[in-house]
């Protein structure tokens, strides 16, 4: 990138921010991603995708030549992992010209100053930007200079439990053939989420595949709270990760299985949770945006919407959103502030994605509705 060049940094490159620098770099827009880790980021174990979306947004047909390994889930939709994905992204930003991805930058605040916006980093330097774009997740920092007055995700009343099992770790592989997509059953107030997903080597034989699953689970506000997770106003601080649920925890769960989950899950899901490598708690958030952006400010994925996994659509809606702002900044006349073109992003996003989180909030609340009566019944613990 020249200095003549405008600059748009996106902050945050997960899966959204990886989207949507590759979505504006298709269409000639250049853009730097800062990312708070150092590495490769850690993310979640599986997604239902959307491959001719994701080709029509990023330039990149993930069905050709490197092909991102994945199986049928339903309709249009395909199960892959999240580590396959965030590579296969990942890779193609690393071979894309006009994007530089710095990693171990995090952004400390952001704020809007003479049409221009300005970033502070932790380690103390600052940056002007012509825009910034937040796609960093659900406790965004970006959020809180777009929407001041309300800058945080609430707790949607539940957690999932989650966790991505290889086969070889099994005494058998799953009896669930690789295309037979989602598994889903309500029982005693929980509600279960399995599937098989290819391997960590891209692999669909019987055998070689990964099991993933998705427990709901709506009474662990106390352990939320007992973990500084959750604050007694609603909000989430953090989700429980992979090594930091207790032993007596994994006990409890695995006590659980054979009352409430299938044979043909019970031994993953057994596996899964007794992992320290595996398991890990996703406390629920949710955010309904009143904006998606101010100034030259604007957000996407996560930090704009945050909806329940139960829609399938986090990640869907973050590839639509990449693809309408990136449309909107490669249009944007040079003449015109970038501001502009970040309002009609908005005029035209913010429609869709609060009804997407609508959807969410009414499927939160039906899921705990249903798992707070199946208790009062004397069902489940
Ligand atoms: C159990 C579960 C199942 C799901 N299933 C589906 C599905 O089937 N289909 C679907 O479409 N979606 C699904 N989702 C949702 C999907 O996973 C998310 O919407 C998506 O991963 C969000 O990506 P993101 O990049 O917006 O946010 P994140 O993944 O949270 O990434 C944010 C990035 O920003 C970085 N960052 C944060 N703060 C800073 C900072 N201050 N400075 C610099 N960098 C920073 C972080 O390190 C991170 O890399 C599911 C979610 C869960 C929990």
């Amino acid at each position: 990138m020249t200095s003549s060049q405008p600059l748009v940094v996106v902050v945050g490159g997960s899966l959204a921010g990886l989207t949507l620098a590759l979505a504006s770099a298709a269409r000639g827009v250049p853009v730097q991603v800062v990312e708070r880790a150092a590495g490769r980021a850690q993310g979640g174990d599986s997604l239902s995708v959307d491959l001719a979306a994701i080709a029509r947004a990023v330039g990149h047909d993930p069905r050709s030549y490197p092909v991102l390994p994945v199986v049928p889930a339903y309709r249009d939709r395909h199960l892959t992992t999240w580590p396959a994905l965030y590579g296969w992204l990942r890779d193609r930003v690393g071979e894309t010209p006009g994007i530089v991805l710095q990693g171990g930058k995090a952004v400390a605040s952001v704020r809007a100053r003479d049409g221009m916006a300005e970033l502070s980093f932790s380690d103390g330097t600052q940056t002007m930007a012509d825009a910034v774009i937040g796609a960093d997740g659900y406790q965004s920092v970006v959020r809180r200079a777009v929407l001041p007055e309300a800058p945080f995700a609430r707790y949607a009343g539940y957690l999932v439990w989650r966790g991505l099992v290889p086969e070889q770790a099994l005494k058998h592989p799953v009896s669930w053939p690789s295309n037979g997509g989602l598994w889903i059953d309500f029982v005693q107030g929980y509600r279960l989420v399995a599937a098989v997903v290819p391997g960590r080597d891209g692999s669909t034989d019987i055998g070689r595949r990964q099991v993933t699953f998705a427990w709901f689970d709506a009474h662990r506000d106390g352990l939320l709270r007992a973990m500084n997770r959750l604050t007694p106003d609603g909000h989430l601080v953090g989700t429980l990760g992979r090594r930091n649920i207790d032993a007596d925890i994994r006990l409890e769960l695995v006590a659980m299985v054979p009352t409430l989950w299938p044979q043909t899950w019970a031994e993953a899901v057994t596996v899964g949770v007794r992992s320290t490598d595996s398991l890990s708690g996703a406390s629920i958030a949710e955010y309904l945006p009143e904006r998606l952006a101010q100034g030259p400010l604007a957000l996407v994925g996560d930090a704009a919407h945050t909806v329940s996994p139960m829609t399938g659509s986090g990640f869907a809606a973050a590839v639509d959103d990449a693809v309408v702002l990136a449309r909107m900044l490669a249009e944007r006349p040079s003449s015109e502030r970038f501001s502009a073109a970040l309002q009609r992003y908005e005029s035209v996003r913010l429609p869709w994605v609060r009804a997407l989180v609508n959807h969410s909030r009414r499927l939160s609340s039906e899921y705990v509705q249903y798992a707070t009566q199946g208790r009062e019944a004397g069902v489940g613990k």
